[in-house]
């Protein structure tokens, strides 16, 4: 059970990290309530146990509304109220002028999708639910089993899927253009390269054998010639030693 808690908690960790930005130190707004059931249940110091369950170091705040509230309700929760005092950092929330009730005020502080990734821990089920109708909204709550994080909401599941259709729609149309684009360039490449081919197989040799053609055409009658006079001297040459010869033998 306890490992089947602790995965369930660390996907869910890691859905509002993946989806929502949260960043360790991980951000916790105490509600009064929730001190109140830590106190309760004798858990211990909120800092630990949150830190344990989130799986990261945290920043607690407590508001200034809240601190309030408890103050209102008597000497019952004077106890809590000083462990609220003491659990975090007090949120200025803005809220100097006139008090708000804690889960306005929480409400108030969260936004409309919780830019600064707060994850809020309270005993109140409304402001749960409230909190996981917002994007990125998250909240932890104490029950019999412990500190639990309440799971990412359907609503929450539905939209990241929603966003993650479209970027694989988008990635998707990406790729088949891409895939487009390589197939006709995989088409214009070869027909070029075999154009070229042909331009360069086929133009150099009828050029040259024309050339070769043509020039020699005319130089034929020199190189006759030439063929012509090289026996020609060579009939000399050979008329000259017969000559030589001939008066070496008549010397
Ligand atoms: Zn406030």
């Amino acid at each position: 059970m306890r490992r089947l808690k602790h995965k369930h908690t660390r996907r869910a960790v890691q859905f509002y990290e993946i989806n929502y930005g949260f960043r360790k130190p991980f951000k916790v707004i105490l509600d009064g309530n929730f001190v109140h059931a830590l106190r309760e249940t004798h858990m211990g110091d909120p800092a630990e146990i949150l830190a344990k369950l989130l799986g990261g170091p945290v920043k607690l705040y407590v508001t200034r509304c809240s601190l309030l509230e408890l103050q209102g309700l008597g000497s019952d929760f004077s106890a809590t109220y000083g462990a609220a005092k003491r659990a975090g950092l007090h949120l200025s929330c803005g809220h100097d002028d006139a008090a708000l009730t804690t889960t306005d005020c929480i409400l108030d502080n969260v936004g409309k999708d919780n830019p600064q990734h707060y994850f809020v821990a309270t005993q109140d089920k409304a402001l749960r639910v409230a909190l996981g109708n917002l994007p990125g909204g998250a909240s932890v709550f104490v029950n019999v089993n412990g500190v639990q994080l309440e799971q990412p909401s359907e609503a929450q599941k539905r939209a990241v899927k929603k966003v993650d259709d479209s970027n694989m729609r988008v990635q998707k149309h990406e790729l088949s253009q891409q895939a487009l684009a390589e197939l006709a360039e995989l088409q214009k490449g070869p027909k070029e390269k075999s154009i070229f081919k042909r331009k360069k197989s086929s133009a150099p040799n009828p050029l040259s054998m024309k050339k070769k053609q043509k020039r020699p055409m005319p130089p034929q009658p020199s190189t006759q010639v030439g063929d012509a006079e090289k026996p020609k001297r060579k009939r000399v040459r050979k008329r000259a030693k017969d000559d030589s010869g001939q008066s070496e033998e008549q010397a």
